[in-house]
Formats: structure tokens, C-alpha cells, sequence
């Protein structure tokens, strides 16, 4: 008999690697401004992060500091003492030929970052290095010949390693895991997390073994990853991939991949370098670092209300839902808005609504930040507070905030630029209404044959009449007096 195709279920595992810029003011072993980025091309360079012979390194005080926050954030064992290492490998970003990393001994280890309702992802260190300078790949328009530029600005920027366990069992965990760390570094304010610019990287490891088998399978490393989207559709395209060879009759080769986003797959770039590669030894130029654990507990005393403690705070203080709750945490500028557009007295599970609704919309379609809304805190309270006294309905409320996210006029000035202002005045109501009983026979019968649903029906008639700009509530009432009344 002919071999049986045999169907195998799989399972996924997936470990990350999460490189993180610091945001400090200089770089990690210099002098030089950290803003790498803003500055013009290599006017960020001393004789240190250019690599040049006889410059000695001095480790930054506060990228320690950073390192150690975080691996407080996560759980994590701090070091008592620990070391710099050489890293040796050879490329021309690199500009000493090493990179100062950390191998045997990092800052932190063994902690976890919690996902979703307790779930535990392992952390199996947190160390710190340094980032490469930056190259540019260029082609001469005129000899279309190719050619490469070099930014040294980025060289020596601080740069912080997160190496995660292989506690991920799937894609949709891995994009919910990146997300959950990058907020809980934004949190702690100590670094920008932004994908796009390359300030929050991810390196992803990714496996797969027959469901109950209790080794794991062959790891593939995938690289160049520049968003949640991509990270999460590589690991997707990647899983295929090796099931497809697996069901082959192939083995998967441990090897580095690199992630096309355009063409949507995985591409072999080189066959994995084994730690011996790199020929890793003390970094001979600084001093082993004493941790004292006075000063952990110091920077202990730091870290701020991370964002599983302040969603459940917002649960329990405002009475919010859970669900409201995670969305106004998903990052520190949002849940600082929403606190501060409380300040000024308005109901939390209004401005709640309003933040993750219409708010939330406008900043979606124009893709920015909420720190870059011109809509200000005050300024949504405002809004809310004009819903509240009646003076807008619902509708204009909602165009109001429109144009004060588009050019951040003051809200009250919109009520009358716009012609907004909510007809409450019954005066002014009066013959809207006699307008809508004379030209709605059918409708005032049917209520006085008591159908009272008819009555929104000739509610409608006169929010129509007015443009939406009547107040419903008071139309309601005087349409029922009217009617009522008039036998
Ligand atoms: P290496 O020796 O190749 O550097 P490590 O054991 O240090 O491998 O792990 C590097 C990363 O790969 C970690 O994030 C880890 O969680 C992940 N990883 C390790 N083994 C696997 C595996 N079999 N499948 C998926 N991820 C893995
Ligand atoms: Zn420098
Ligand atoms: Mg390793």
C-alpha cells in the first residue's frame, strides 16, 4: 500500500525580539545629542561613535536607568553587577567593527509581561547596546550605477533589548504582545515606541511542532518588520510556509528570513550565525557596573501606574467598562486626555463615548496621534458641556468637534459660526410646530386615535423643519400639550 496521507495538526511557537531606542539625551557611550533623527546627516559624531582608535566609551548613567525601569516593569531579577561585552562582526554601519552589547551578564532576566487576563509571557532578559549607524542605498540616476551613503548619527544611539520566551502560540498573541510592550515602555516614558522610524524594532522567531510533541521544532528568524500589521502577517505567511514543507516531506532549515511587504512573503536571507560568530568577549574598555540595590529601589519608586493598574483603576473609579477602559489605556497620551478632559467636570461615561467614538474616528481617518489632536482636552469637554445644557443636539455636537479637529477653533464660537445654537426657546418653536399639525392631518389623527407613536413621527417633521436644530424634548412636550389640548 501506498504511504497513507497522513494530516498532522500543528503548533505554533513564536519567541520575540524587541530592540527599543531610548529616549535619552545623548547617546549610549558618548557625549553626542541622541537625536539622531532631526539633526542634519552626521553632525552628531566624536572621535567615540566613530569608532576611532584610542576613544574610550563612558556608559550613560541614565540608559541604565532605563534598563533597570524596565526590567522592573516586567517582572524582571535585577542584576547585582553587570558588564558590557564585545560584540564582533563586520558591516558598514558598524563603525568600530563591535558593537558594546551585553551577553552573559544583562541588567534584567526572568520576568513577564502580562497579556490579556493573566496570561504570563516569559522574559527571559533585558539588556542594553548600542545602535547602528544608517545607511542609504542609492542609484545614480545619470550612470545608473549603485552606490550607499552613511549616517553616522544613529551610531551609539542607546538601544535596549527585550529577548522574549517562546510563550506565544500565535500570531494574533505576538501582535497583541508587541503592542502590550511598546505601550508599556510609552508608559514609562522612556522611549518613543514609533515602528515606522525604526525607534521600537522587532526581530520574530517562529516554529512550529506536531500538536502534543513536547520538543520544539526547527526556529526560523524573521526580520525587518516595520509595523504591527507586518509582524503579524509575516508570522501568518511564515506558519504556511513550514507547514507546507513539513506536509512536503521537507525539514525546515534554521536560517534568517527577511519579510517583503510588498510582495506580502518571507525570503531566505542567510543561514542563522551561531553566538561563536561573533566572538563575544568583555568589553575591555568599561568597568564592570555594581547595581546596589539602594538604587533599584530608588528607581522602584518611579515607576509610574503602568497600564493594567490604570485600566483597572478606570473600571473601578469612573465605572467604566472594561472594554472602554483598555481602549483609553492603549496608550499613555490617550488616558492622560481622557483624565484631563475630566478636570473640567464633565461625566466620565460622556467623555468616555465621546473619546472612543467620534473622537477616536477623526484621529483614525487622518492617522495621527491623539497628542496631535487641536482638539484639546478643554475643548471636548466644552462640547460635551454643550450637549449637556441643551444648547447643541446630539447631531451638531458631533459637527462642532468636527471643525474644531480640523482647525482648532474654540467650540462655543463654532455654536455660532456654524449656526448650531439648539432651539429650546418655545417661542421660536411654536409655529414649526402649528406648521407640522396643519400639514400632517394623518399623523395628528392617528395620535388622537391613540397610535402615541405617531407623535415622533411629527417630531420629525419639525426637527426637519428646523434644520436638526430644535431642541427634541421640548418639541415632544409642546406637540403633546398642543394636541392634547386642542380637543
Ligand atoms: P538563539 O540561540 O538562536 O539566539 P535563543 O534561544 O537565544 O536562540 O532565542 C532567541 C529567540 O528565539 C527568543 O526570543 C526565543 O523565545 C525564540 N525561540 C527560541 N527557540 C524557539 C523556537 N523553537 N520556536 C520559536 N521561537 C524560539
Ligand atoms: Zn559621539
Ligand atoms: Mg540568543
Amino acid at each position: 500500500m501506498a504511504a497513507r496521507n497522513v494530516v498532522t495538526e500543528y503548533e505554533t511557537v513564536i519567541g520575540l525580539e524587541v530592540h527599543a531606542q531610548l529616549l535619552t539625551r545623548t547617546k549610549m557611550f558618548c557625549g553626542c545629542k541622541a537625536d539622531y533623527a532631526v539633526a542634519p546627516a552626521n553632525t552628531r559624531v566624536c572621535p567615540v561613535c566613530l569608532g576611532l582608535p584610542g576613544a574610550l566609551p563612558v556608559a550613560n548613567h541614565t540608559a541604565v536607568e532605563y534598563t533597570i525601569i524596565t526590567g522592573l516593569a516586567l517582572n524582571c531579577q535585577i542584576a547585582e553587577q553587570t558588564r558590557f561585552d564585545r560584540k564582533n562582526y563586520f558591516y558598514p554601519d558598524l563603525m568600530k567593527g563591535y558593537q558594546i552589547s551585553q551577553y552573559q551578564m544583562p541588567i534584567a532576566r526572568s520576568g513577564w509581561l502580562e497579556l490579556g487576563d493573566d496570561q504570563r509571557i516569559g522574559v527571559t532578559r533585558v539588556h542594553l547596546e548600542e545602535d547602528t549607524a544608517k545607511l542609504f542605498h542609492r542609484v545614480d540616476s545619470a550612470t545608473g550605477r549603485s552606490y550607499s551613503l552613511v549616517d553616522v548619527n544613529r551610531a551609539g544611539v542607546p538601544l535596549m533589548e527585550i529577548v522574549g520566551e517562546p510563550d506565544l502560540r500565535s500570531p494574533v498573541d505576538a501582535r497583541e504582545y508587541l503592542i502590550a510592550l511598546r505601550t508599556l515602555l510609552q508608559f514609562l516614558g522612556i522611549s518613543s515606541g514609533n515602528m515606522e522610524e525604526g525607534a521600537f524594532r522587532c526581530d520574530a522567531n517562529v516554529s512550529i511542532r506536531p500538536a502534543g510533541q513536547a520538543e520544539f521544532g526547527t526556529k526560523v528568524e524573521i526580520k525587518n518588520m516595520n509595523s504591527f500589521r507586518a509582524v503579524y502577517r509575516a508570522l501568518e505567511y511564515e506558519v504556511i510556509r513550514q507547514q507546507e514543507v513539513l506536509a512536503g516531506g521537507g525539514r525546515i532549515e534554521q536560517e534568517t528570513r527577511g519579510w517583503d511587504d510588498g510582495a506580502g512573503v518571507t525570503r531566505g536571507q542567510r543561514s542563522k550565525e551561531y553566538a561563536h560568530d561573533y566572538r563575544y568577549f568583555p568589553e575591555p574598555d568599561l568597568p564592570p557596573l555594581v547595581i546596589s540595590r539602594e538604587w533599584v529601589e530608588q528607581i522602584r519608586a518611579r515607576v509610574p501606574e503602568l497600564p493594567n493598574q490604570r485600566r483597572a483603576r478606570f473600571v473601578e473609579q469612573f465605572v467604566l467598562s472594561d472594554y472602554d477602559a483598555r481602549l483609553l489605556t492603549s496608550s499613555r497620551a490617550t488616558a492622560d486626555y481622557f483624565e484631563e478632559t475630566l478636570k473640567f467636570g464633565v461625566n466620565p461615561k460622556a467623555a468616555a463615548n465621546w473619546m472612543t467614538g467620534e473622537l477616536f474616528r477623526l484621529l483614525n481617518a487622518v492617522g495621527i496621534e491623539i497628542q496631535q489632536a487641536k482638539t484639546t482636552p478643554a475643548d471636548l469637554a466644552a462640547i460635551i458641556k454643550l450637549v449637556e445644557a441643551g444648547k447643541v443636539n446630539q447631531q451638531s455636537a458631533k459637527a462642532i468637534l468636527e471643525r474644531s479637529f480640523q482647525d482648532g477653533e474654540l467650540p462655543d464660537r463654532l455654536v455660532e459660526v456654524l449656526g448650531l445654537g439648539q432651539i429650546s426657546d418655545e417661542a421660536a418653536l411654536t409655529k414649526a410646530i402649528a406648521e407640522a399639525i396643519a400639514a400632517n392631518p394623518q399623523g395628528v389623527a392617528d395620535y388622537k386615535a391613540g397610535k402615541t407613536q405617531a407623535i415622533g413621527f411629527l417630531v420629525g417633521q419639525v426637527m426637519k423643519a428646523t434644520r436638526g436644530k430644535a431642541n427634541p424634548g421640548v418639541v415632544n412636550a409642546l406637540l403633546r400639550e398642543r394636541l392634547d389640548s386642542a380637543g
